[in-house]
């Protein structure tokens, strides 16, 4: 009986994930509340907005009074731009006067954010050559050590500014490395080197350093702009503490077949599971290219009527087994893997990685449902 197929779910979706754009404008709104007076929020939305799809997110984001976004590149800049439609906004690229899109940078009105005195003078020759000042954001490295200008470069430039007069400097930005544990000296020595270094350049132009924990690290982090992405996304930007930000995802997918197996038997490649009694086991339809990571195995579980059901051998492309040992079920009916009872950052901690990388790893081949609640 709790084996025969639930029929009416044959034609139904194998996996779906639900993006809640309410809770992506309210997470948006109420970061912008946490701000200091004049300051604003613009929004990562790199990588396809963190895996959930820039076109609805920037759309929804919009909506919410949003005008400012990070991407990661420029080709990613002319896609936004194409998405938002003629609607207003600043669009920055992170990686700078790279790629093969670059020529359209202008056409689109995409700002690179500009790493090194390479890319400085790169952009500048770029400027006299159309005769007009380009826009740029100038990106200060304050210890992180991955990109953005060395203080002996800062140095070079406040000793000769020149360069810079071919340019329209909108923002100069800096990033930091350990905003998501606020007892870290390294936000406190970050801090130091933002105000020493913008002080010597002395540019009349607008300063961002946070991102989403760094906007809970205080006021004094947040200057012009903040540049919050994941805690938009619902990722707790206090790792500390309870998450303040709203869920934004939900991904369920069904299970296709359900058997009952004898103690010995072993579950899946390499056979290293082996059963310590017999037991229900439900194959799920989702696997490592649906963004559940191989190092799941042994370790994670999904969720089918409530209840936390074990991911038992190693995952495979395109699915799991989960021991569903006591429960009353058929092909068809959804297991939960990511929702009410198991948070991105719950998955994350299981997974031994961070909400990121779940996020931008969920693949193509989920049913995306935006939801507005
Ligand atoms: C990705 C990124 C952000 C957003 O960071 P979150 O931790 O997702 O809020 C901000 N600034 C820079 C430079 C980034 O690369």
């Amino acid at each position: 009986m709790s084996t025969s197929t639930n029929e009416t779910s044959r034609h139904a979706p194998l996996s779906t994930l639900r993006i809640d754009l309410d809770a992506i404008a309210q997470n948006y709104l109420s970061l912008q509340k946490r701000l200091k007076r004049g300051c604003d929020a613009a929004a990562a939305v790199k990588a396809d907005a963190y895996g959930l799809g820039a076109g609805p997110v920037a759309d929804i984001l919009h909506q919410a009074n949003c005008r400012h976004f990070y991407v990661a590149d420029i080709a990613e800049g002319i896609a936004l731009r194409k998405g938002l439609d003629g609607r207003e906004a600043q669009i920055y690229a992170l990686q700078g006067p790279w790629g093969s899109a670059l020529s359209d940078a202008s056409h689109h009105a995409i700002t690179p954010v500009l790493n090194s005195l390479e890319d400085v003078h790169f952009w500048t020759d770029a400027a006299r050559a159309a005769g007009k000042r380009l826009p740029a954001v100038l990106h200060l490295d304050t210890g992180m050590n991955r990109l953005g200008l060395r203080p002996r470069n800062v140095e070079t430039l406040a000793t000769d500014p020149s360069p810079l007069k071919a340019l329209d400097i909108r923002y100069v930005m800096s990033h930091l490395a350990c905003a998501d544990h606020p007892s870290h000296p390294m936000n406190a020595t970050q801090l130091g080197f933002f105000l020493k270094l913008t002080r010597l350049l002395n540019l009349p132009c607008p300063l961002s350093l946070a991102n989403s924990s760094g906007i809970f690290l205080g006021e004094e982090y947040h200057f012009d702009q903040t540049r919050p992405g994941a805690a938009i996304y619902g990722i707790n930007p206090q790792p500390d503490r309870s998450n303040p930000m709203q869920s934004v995802v939900t991904l369920t997918a069904r299970i296709l077949q359900v058997r009952d197996v004898d103690r010995g038997e072993s579950v899946g490649y390499a056979a290293d599971y082996v059963l310590p009694a017999e037991a229900k086991l439900a194959t799920i339809s989702a696997g490592y290219a649906d963004g559940l990571l191989r190092s799941l195995a042994g370790l994670g579980k999904v969720y089918i009527q409530g209840k936390p059901c074990p991911i038992l051998g190693r995952i495979s492309m395109d699915a799991i087994v989960a021991d569903v040992t006591g429960l009353a079920l058929r092909p068809g009916d959804e297991a939960e893997i990511l929702g009410a009872h198991q948070s991105v950052d719950d998955f994350a901690r299981t997974e031994k990685t961070i909400g990121y990388e779940i996020l931008t790893a969920l693949g193509a081949r989920h049913q995306r449902i935006y939801a507005r609640t």
